[in-house]
């Protein structure tokens, strides 16, 4: 048993709390009865003074040689046992004393209840007056407390023989209920211990409680999940990533050996070299763009917001592509309103996605298509669309354009890319807080739009 343990600090708060409570009951409860038992006394004390009083009245009356003295002895003696009577006349001498029951009552000038020991015993006292033919007695009456004494005795007997019971069952209830309660604790530690990278799959056993536990259980579940999710997307993407190098490589190695075999012309070396050159490029484009990934997945890249001109931006960007669509036979051109082209976004950033969204364009768009970057002002944002008359995409394919390494079965047979374009783009659209729309028709062409918040105007 170790304090480091819930059940067993639960148990302690749960006894001390416990052992507290009973002392308290404990403690007013004693004091309560002997309060009560005391003042039955009391009351009937003050009773028999009443009593004695009438007495004296009635019998002066019917008898003529009345003498209070004998008729306060006679009282005395048909008062219950350990109750005695002391009758003082005006001057405070002894009157009627007792004597023969051998207890002196001592002489108390002052009237009321109080406690006092007569021959080593516990007595109440009351001290009162009667009147009698014009003269005041001083009266007191005493009764033992010995069977109050008994009685709170035997109830504090009783006291300390029940409350270290109670509290021994109780301790042992408690200690027996936190063991229950906390018992699925136990099996889950048990479990998480076991997960490990390779079997994130397992779950916790989730107890059907309604409680904190069941509450526990669930949402490590959900962060197993989502562990689980992320973990198998790290593993796919470093498997596609290895793929994705590895061709370019045996592209280069096969190209190096068939050169090296036996021995060539010139030209031949030279595109041996152009093979080369082209798969290096390949990897470079590969590498760059799993680096951004990598850095924007682990939020190195910063990416500040500044007023960025969309409508300069975009006439920079399609006169340094026109040459490149010039080239496939596509027409190229941007639309925007000068006065309103002014969006909130991280110039580098938006730059990269811009381009990103334009290169696919132009590479899925047939010769003698056009391309349009346009940028429309509306509810406070700058609309940015990207729109082609190219192949489109096909619904199937919709879903999936944006994970990584994804390509469609055409643009991987036709097209140069890695795949990884879009989902570039879109983690810059999440930076932004925007999200990429898509819509396309298959043979006709597709567009992709994302919005940015209006920036203030330069000038
Ligand atoms: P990549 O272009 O290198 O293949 P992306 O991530 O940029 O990779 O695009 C993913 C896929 O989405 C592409 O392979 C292609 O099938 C489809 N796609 C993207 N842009 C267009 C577009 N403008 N027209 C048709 N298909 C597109």
């Amino acid at each position: 048993m170790s304090l480091r343990s819930i059940q067993v600090r639960l148990t302690l708060w749960y006894s001390a709390s416990m052992t507290i409570g009973l002392v308290f009951f404990a403690g007013v409860m004693w004091f309560a009865l002997k309060h009560r038992l005391v003042a039955d006394i009391d009351e009937r004390l003050a009773d028999q003074v009443r009593g004695l009083q009438a007495v004296i009245d009635s019998e002066a009356n019917a008898n003529e040689h009345f003498v209070i003295e004998e008729e306060t002895a006679e009282f005395s003696r048909e008062l219950p046992e350990h109750t005695y009577v002391q009758l003082r006349d005006e001057a405070g001498r002894v009157l009627v004393a007792n004597a023969d029951k051998g207890v002196t009552i001592p002489i108390v000038g002052v009237s009321g209840y109080q406690t006092t020991e007569l021959a080593g015993k516990p007595f109440r006292m009351f001290n009162s007056a009667i009147r009698h033919g014009g003269k005041v007695y001083g009266t007191a009456i005493v009764a033992s407390l010995e069977d109050v004494e008994e009685i709170i005795h035997d109830f504090r007997n009783l006291l300390l023989l029940l409350i270290p019971g109670i509290l021994g069952f109780s301790t042992f209830g408690g200690y027996w209920m936190s063991r229950r309660a906390l018992a699925p604790v136990d099996g889950i530690t048990q479990v998480a211990k076991s997960i490990t990278v390779q079997n994130l799959s397992r779950r916790l056993e989730v107890p059907d409680t309604c409680d904190e536990l069941q509450r526990m259980s669930e949402a490590w579940n959900e962060v197993l999940e989502r562990l689980d999710g992320a973990v198998q997307k790290i593993v796919k993407f470093t498997a596609d990533a290895s793929h994705e190098l590895r061709t370019p490589v045996a592209v280069i190695r096969a190209a190096a050996e068939l050169s090296l075999r036996s021995d060539r012309e010139p030209d031949q070396y030279k595109e041996t070299l152009r093979i080369v050159e082209r798969e290096a490029k390949r990897m470079t484009d590969l590498t760059e763009s799993l680096l951004t990934l990598a850095r924007m997945d682990s939020n190195i890249v910063d990416m500040p917001l500044a007023s960025v001109d969309i409508g300069q931006l975009s006439t920079e960007l399609v006169h340094h592509l026109d040459p490149v669509a010039a080239d496939r036979g596509i027409s190229i051109r941007t639309q925007y309103d000068p006065s309103r082209s002014i969006a909130l976004a991280n110039e580098p950033g938006i730059r990269r996605l811009i381009l990103i969204l334009l290169h696919n364009a132009i590479k899925y768009t047939s010769p003698g298509g056009d391309v349009l970057l346009s940028s429309v002002p509306g509810n406070g944002r700058l609309w940015i669309t990207i729109r082609d008359s190219g192949e489109g995409i096909a619904p199937d394919h919709m879903p999936h354009i944006f994970e990584r390494f994804y390509r469609a079965d055409s643009a991987r047979s036709t097209h140069e890319g890695a795949g990884l374009g879009l989902s570039i783009a879109k983690t810059i659209a999440d930076i932004h807080g925007t999200k990429i729309e898509v819509s396309s028709a298959p043979g006709l062409g597709s567009s992709f739009t994302f919005s940015l918040y209006e920036g203030e105007s330069f000038t």
